[in-house]
């Protein structure tokens, strides 16, 4: 039986995992888990262990046939993945899907620790120094540091910062409007959100802003995007631009070597996005195992919920913008040359499907 095998026990990796068939299937997973939901970790904040966000028990993977190794794949050469350890694991067909990392920034000040939230393995570390913190920030008002700024204020009922460099929050998902209704939501369950902030340092116990503002932060978090995992691709030689560079069947510059998820770069676009790895995975899936695939990403959505709204954004929030509210929620179709480019949803889960197929359609 032809050999596939997966580098990366994330969300495209576990995906391509368990849809290929008729292969020998060998993922190997270089965090100490089984693959969990990563998007689900802020529970460990909570006191969850990670064991509990496993997507499936050591005994699923056996029924399946899939042999899991655990370790960290190093180099790709003649048809085989070096692991760190030295162990060589034949392919016929490999997966990358690394995912990727969280981006760090230098700060001057002298600040010991700065923590990011991209593991199991982070959220442990930052539950543990928030257990005898008096106060928490984080830099970055995207999707992620909302979402940590208010699970630590209602786990931790300690002062919570966020500090935004955009004049508003979600700056990429979010109109100004839309985003003052949810700062105000978040201030109501104690996160305080600065916009317009630039760090210029940060010591031991606060951040100071460009304009003198100085914030407390006994444990401070960075959360300013990622970066594409694709070291291993670059150093075996394979075609990287952001990340790891494929065509429309998923397949890499070298032959054989497929990539999915956050580590994947179609047509000069990178993802980051759940949705687009699950995608990919099962496309990469398909490619591996010899079927024709014509991969087309579907349009970026976003769903949240902070500060007990529900935040639901499709598409690119550009262009014209028409606003329509009905009590407490909330549509905001964004349109660009008659055509609806973009929406954004409070409080109205409800309209969801709806909206998401008026997306790219002529606007009445
Ligand atoms: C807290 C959080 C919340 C999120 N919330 C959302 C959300 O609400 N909606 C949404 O769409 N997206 C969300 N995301 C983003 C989403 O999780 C990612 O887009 C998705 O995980 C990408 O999947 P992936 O399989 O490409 O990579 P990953 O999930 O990052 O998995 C890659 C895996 O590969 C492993 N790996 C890397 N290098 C090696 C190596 N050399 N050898 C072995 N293993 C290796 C990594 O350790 C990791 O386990 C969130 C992310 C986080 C961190």
């Amino acid at each position: 039986m032809k050999k596939a095998v997966i580098i990366g026990g994330g969300i495209a990796g576990a995906q391509a995992a368990s849809a290929i068939s008729g292969m020998d299937v060998t993922l190997i997973v270089g965090e100490p888990y089984l693959p969990y939901y990563r998007m689900r970790i802020e529970e460990i904040l909570s006191g969850k262990e990670p064991e509990g966000l496993e997507m499936h028990p050591q005994s699923w993977y056996e029924e399946k046939g899939i042999h899991v190794i655990s370790g960290v794949a190093k180099r790709i050469a003649d048809s085989s993945v070096i692991l760190e350890d030295g162990r060589s694991i034949p392919y016929d067909r490999l997966l990358i899907a690394t995912g990727s990392n969280a981006r760090v920034l230098d700060i001057p000040g002298g600040r010991r620790r700065i923590f990011t939230l991209r593991t199991a393995s982070d959220a442990i570390a930052l539950r543990d120094a928030l257990s005898s913190a008096k106060s928490f920030a984080v830099i970055g008002g995207g999707l992620l540091g909302l979402e940590a700024a208010s699970a630590v204020a209602e786990d931790f009922r300690i002062p919570v910062s966020v500090i935004e460099s955009a004049p508003w929050i979600l700056p990429r998902q979010l109109d100004e409007s839309s985003a003052a209704i949810l700062q105000s939501k978040l201030a109501e369950k104690g996160v305080d959100v600065i916009v317009s902030g630039t760090v210029a340092s940060a010591d031991d116990s606060s951040v100071t802003l460009k304009d003198g503002r100085t914030i407390d932060a006994d444990v401070l978090c960075l959360s300013v995007g990622v970066e594409a995992a694709k070291r291993i691709a670059e150093e075996s030689g394979i075609e990287c631009g952001r990340a790891i560079k494929v065509d429309h069947s998923l397949r890499t510059s070298m032959e054989n070597v497929y990539a999915a998820g956050d580590a994947a770069e179609l047509d000069g676009r990178l993802f980051g996005l759940a949705m687009h790895a699950r995608e990919m995975g099962a496309a990469a899936a398909k490619a591996m195992t010899g079927e024709d695939v014509d991969y087309r990403p579907s349009e970026p959505s976003a769903l949240l919920k902070v500060a007990g709204i529900d935040v639901i954004s499709f598409g690119i929030p550009e262009g014209e913008m028409k606003v329509e509210e009905d009590g407490d929620r909330r549509r905001t179709f964004f349109i660009e040359d008659g055509v609806i480019r973009g929406a954004v949803l409070l409080n109205d889960k409800a309209s969801m499907m709806a909206v998401k197929a008026m997306i790219g359609r002529e606007a009445e």
